[in-house]
């Protein structure tokens, strides 16, 4: 009788658990917004950290297993991940992910990107944004987008939750409004700041909140600088009037403060995504730090 009951509510336990829908994103920043959409009905599992080159990804092979049981797999696109995803979801052999089926989203078919280069671009040159910029969820507005999209895809795999997944995606985007017009407000007063950034991660950002991107350390994203790519940056610039030296705390941190001491500018470290450092633990609260760390180094 005891292990007929043990038996059943193994059971019950294995059935509540496979309704949760399995959820994989390639980024922090969009298994955070998954979460926040998906509450308790879904288990989200995030490939890469927050302190890690998006491009770069290391792609552990036990991420297939993990790819060959989940329902929806949640990728940036614009061939952000095209150098560390393929092989695992080749690997995974899981239909449900395969490019066209229904738990397969790609955000940036949601997104209004930028930089799209109006010829095709050569790789071997190494550009690694050969289809426009990648890095869209640094730009809040662009959230909404990505719970929009994530909303959808869940309520279609799983219509039993849809009004579920429907009002927490109203409450996301009631809370991101709110939360977009306080971080307007404080970077008000320092729009048309010039900022140098490592890679072109930051752009969205900036274009979000009126800064503008005097130049990169890397002459192309992906590509390392040269000393005399570097000093002819600096002549470039150095009468400008840059602000801010802005790069993610992964990146090597003397090359950018060279150019900030060689331009009178300040070295600020901050983070790109969920996760790029221990205080940054939601969507929120990588604009919450980063906003306050701009301002502070603005006053
Ligand atoms: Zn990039």
């Amino acid at each position: 009788m005891k292990t007929k009951l043990l038996l059943l509510a193994a059971a019950v336990g294995a059935a509540t658990a496979q309704a949760k829908l399995n959820v994989v994103a390639t980024l922090p920043d969009f298994g955070a917004i998954a979460q926040e959409i998906g509450g308790d009905k879904i288990k989200v599992t995030t490939i890469a950290r927050g302190t890690e080159d998006q491009h770069f990804v290391d792609a552990r092979p036990s991420y297939i297993r993990l790819l060959n049981q989940a329902d929806v797999l949640v990728e940036g696109g614009a061939e952000l991940e095209i150098g560390w995803l393929p092989p695992l979801v080749a690997g995974a052999r899981n239909a449900k992910i395969l490019s066209d089926a229904a738990g397969h989203v790609i955000l940036s078919r949601s997104i209004h990107l930028l930089e799209v280069p109006n010829g095709p671009v050569d790789r071997s040159m190494g550009d690694v944004h050969p289809l426009g910029n990648p890095h869209f969820s640094v730009d809040p507005a662009n959230g909404k987008n990505i719970a929009g999209a994530l909303t959808e895809t869940f309520s279609r795999l799983d219509p039993a939750n849809a009004t579920y997944y429907e009002a927490n995606l109203k409450r996301f985007d009631e809370r991101l409004d709110k939360k977009l017009a306080e971080w307007t407000k404080l970077l008000e007063p320092h729009r048309g700041t010039k900022v140098v950034t490592y890679h072109k991660s930051f752009d969205y950002f900036l274009e979000r909140f009126g800064f503008q991107l005097a130049g990169t350390i890397e002459p192309k994203p992906g590509i390392e600088p040269s000393p005399s790519y570097i000093n002819a940056l600096i002549q470039r610039i150095k009468s400008a009037g840059v602000k801010l030296v802005m790069i993610e705390p992964f990146r090597p941190h003397k090359t950018p403060q060279y150019v900030a001491q060689a331009v009178g500018a300040k070295l600020l470290l901050a983070p790109g995504s969920v996760g790029g450092n221990e205080k940054v633990k939601d969507y929120f609260g990588l604009f919450d730090y980063d906003v306050a760390q701009i301002v502070a180094a603005l006053k």
